[in-house]
């Protein structure tokens, strides 16, 4: 029996989340939940100046919107003892080397190496110190960065869950620097750490993390752990084309703002890019069921907020009452729901036909009409009004009145609802009821 898988999400808490990282929460989400394993947050604040309370509540409230709640959170900004340990053990076993160069030093080895024509990649010129060098310098008051030493050796190659059989020279990378020399922490190594120390099977990101993932598979080994297998998702693209981690303004909150349900938001980013058509849901389940990995492209997928909108329209026509009762204003029912859903954008646009049902509406005159809606008003048939009583009504009008169409329809319309357009007038006048219904009418008929 192997054991269940445990996923991790690992935002820095430094703003909210956007599209590019709810999808990441996503993709995580949906393989724990289908593999009934974990699903945990951990929040990458090693970097303390930039990293809030505030921020880290935001992420939270985000992923409750949408309904990806964590097993277990964990924050770095609490682990720092442990990666003090490892990064000792790496440098006990020559995994890890202190470097003294300044930023301007390095800055300059970077642009001699340009100007001559070759990659930037840090010359290691560091690992030829001698313990007195060393000491020297620290004497006069310098402090040593800390860096990984990459096995340049051969490449790094892993099989991508997203992307397949994936290699990268590491000799094309820079020894990474793990560690400050102020003691703060980069987030290449505790990221390993923790994902060592938290079990994480699988590791889940875009895919402009897989020059990290290289680094970080070498990071495993050094430390002596299993490597989990990893997942890069091709980014998205914005609809001008340009690709992006992260996207105009499309946080959660201008997507909580926008009145999309959190479903909507989910089953866009779930099948975004993947082989699987975007379709409306009801709930979660299909979402969860349908998700592998295998499915994602390897291609740019394009974020277009226009598609997501229209599917939250589509996933609106079918949500069941017992969804959206507690946002409904009073008075929209079981009954009046079902007749309004099919004309909305959003849950929120059912608000402004609560008046129309309920309230006073305030019908733009139509004094060419008021003859036609006092006959109209004698004609209106007797409470309790049902499905059939709208076309009773306007049978029986064209028949006295020689109307049909638009000159029949409209005039009652506008006349009822204040509206030139809406949910069906067969739907809508049982619900306005005879006496509300009556009083407009009179209100127009003279
Ligand atoms: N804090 C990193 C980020 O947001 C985490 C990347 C990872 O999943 O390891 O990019």
């Amino acid at each position: 029996v192997t054991s269940p898988p445990v996923l991790r999400f690992a935002p820095s808490p430094t703003g909210r989340l956007h599209v590019g990282n709810i999808r990441t929460a996503l993709l995580n989400w949906l393989f724990a939940r289908q593999q009934r394993g974990r699903f945990l947050l951990r929040l990458d604040d090693t970097d303390t100046a930039r990293s809030s309370e505030a921020a880290a509540a935001a992420i939270r409230r985000d992923l409750a919107w949408l309904g990806l709640v964590p097993d277990a959170e964990v924050r770095q900004s609490d682990r720092f003892a442990l990666y003090d340990a490892a990064l000792a053990r790496l440098a006990a076993s020559g995994h890890a080397y202190p470097a003294y160069e300044t930023a301007e030093e390095l800055d300059l080895k970077r642009r001699l190496q340009r100007a001559a024509g070759k990659p930037p990649v840090y010359d290691r010129e560091a690992l030829a110190l001698s313990e007195a060098n060393r000491a020297a310098l620290e004497t006069k008051g310098r402090r040593p960065h800390w860096r990984f030493r990459l096995d340049t050796d051969e490449h790094v190659r892993w099989n991508d869950l997203i992307r397949g059989e994936t290699a990268l020279d590491p000799a094309s990378l820079s020894d990474p620097i793990v560690r400050r020399e102020d003691g703060s922490w980069l987030y290449m190594l505790p990221s390993v750490v923790d994902d060592i120390e938290m079990g994480i099977t699988h590791v889940v990101r875009g895919e402009d993390h897989v020059p990290n993932s290289a680094i970080q598979l070498q990071m495993f080994t050094a430390l002596g752990a299993p490597a989990p297998a990893m997942a890069h998702a091709a980014l998205l693209t914005s609809v001008g084309g340009e690709l992006s981690k992260r996207i105009g303004s499309e946080g959660a909150d201008a997507l909580e703002a926008a009145g999309l349900e959190p479903i909507a938001v989910l089953a866009y980013l779930a099948r975004l890019g993947s082989s699987d058509p975007i379709e409306p849901v009801a709930s979660i389940e299909p979402l969860i069921e349908s998700f592998a990995f295998a499915k994602l492209g390897r291609a740019a997928a394009r974020y277009d907020p226009a598609e997501l909108a229209h599917l939250n329209e589509r996933i609106v026509h079918g949500l069941d009452y017992a969804i959206v009762r507690d946002r409904l204003p009073a008075g929209i029912d079981a009954e009046a729901w079902s007749g309004l859903r099919t004309n909305l954008k959003t849950v929120g646009e059912a608000a402004e036909w609560a008046d129309v049902l309920n309230g006073t509406v305030a019908a733009p005159a139509q004094p060419d009409e008021a003859e036609f809606l006092k006959t109209a008003t004698d004609a209106l048939p007797p409470a309790p009004l049902g499905p059939t009583s709208w076309k009773a009504w306007t049978d029986a009008l064209k028949a006295t009145t020689g109307r049909k169409g638009r000159a029949l329809y409209h005039p009652l319309r506008v006349a009822l609802t204040g509206r030139e357009t809406g949910p069906e007038m067969a739907t809508l006048l049982p619900l306005i009821g005879r006496e509300r219904a009556s009083a407009r009418l009179a209100a127009q008929d003279d």
